[in-house]
């Protein structure tokens, strides 16, 4: 694949990928249009090669190659990010690419993005499914959910799910995804245990639970810590496969 270089090797000047005003030679030496045109009269300065414009790619179409799947609702698409979505999407994407395709709202948003990526979410034995949830309509990050802490060997994994805004809340979004999820880590994940925490005080998210069969194993005291608010929370389990229940 053209490895879409982000800067001009003259002037410094960034050159984004979906633009058609960027020049290369035929060994991706790249050059902004001015540098190419004014300074070195359309010959590569390194290779002496004909400058020539670089053909734009559409960012969109460049997300499209990295999200391997998506699964589809009346009014949701699930992008798929596995970690290998992640690996792509942090080598080949810069900062404000990356905010794009995440749907960030904000810097923090970025930063707690990079740094859960850098330490890392798959070990040797456990690793991620994760889905993006975007609106069919306007194309908006809603949130996500999906499974972290997947032991394939085990066929379990834990639920998370969060709508992103409080506006987004309570129009039965995630109901809509996790029926697709939770089919999903049945029958291509084959998940025979589907393990989920959720604070005991979070109503709407228990009847979610219930209304999906989870049943709720026991009550865990100080699961989660955040600053100075402690979490207890149920502790629910779905066994999908009707061997195992
Ligand atoms: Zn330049
Ligand atoms: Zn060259």
């Amino acid at each position: 694949m053209l490895e879409l270089k982000g800067h001009c090797e003259n002037c410094r000047k960034k050159l984004n990928k979906d633009s058609s005003e960027t020049y290369i030679c035929s060994y991706e030496c790249t050059f902004c249009a001015a540098c190419a045109e004014e300074i070195f009269f359309k010959k590569c300065p390194n290779c002496s090669g004909d400058l020539q414009k670089r053909p734009a790619r559409s960012i969109s179409k460049e997300i499209d190659h990295v999200i391997k799947f998506r699964l589809e609702t009346p009014r949701l698409l699930l992008n798929s990010f596995d970690q290998s979505t992640y690996d792509a999407i942090f080598s080949s994407f810069e900062a404000p690419e990356i905010r794009q395709i995440f749907g960030h709202l904000n810097d923090e948003e970025y930063e707690l993005e990079c740094s859960r990526y850098k330490g890392g979410f798959s070990t040797y034995n456990l690793t991620i499914q994760f889905f993006q949830l975007v609106s069919k309509e306007n194309n908006v990050v809603l949130g996500w959910a999906g499974y972290h802490s997947w032991a394939q060997q085990h066929h379990r994994a834990e639920l998370f799910y969060s709508l992103k805004k409080d506006e987004f809340k309570r129009k039965g979004y995630m109901s809509e995804a996790l029926q697709a999820i939770l089919e999903y880590g049945k029958n291509q994940m084959d998940l025979y245990r589907i393990e989920a925490f959720v604070a005991i005080d979070n109503i709407p998210s228990n009847r979610l639970m219930e209304k999906f069969g989870f049943q709720k194993e026991t009550i865990l005291k100080h699961r989660y810590q955040f600053g100075d608010e402690v979490d207890t929370d149920n502790f629910y389990s779905l066994l999908p496969n009707p061997k195992y229940q």
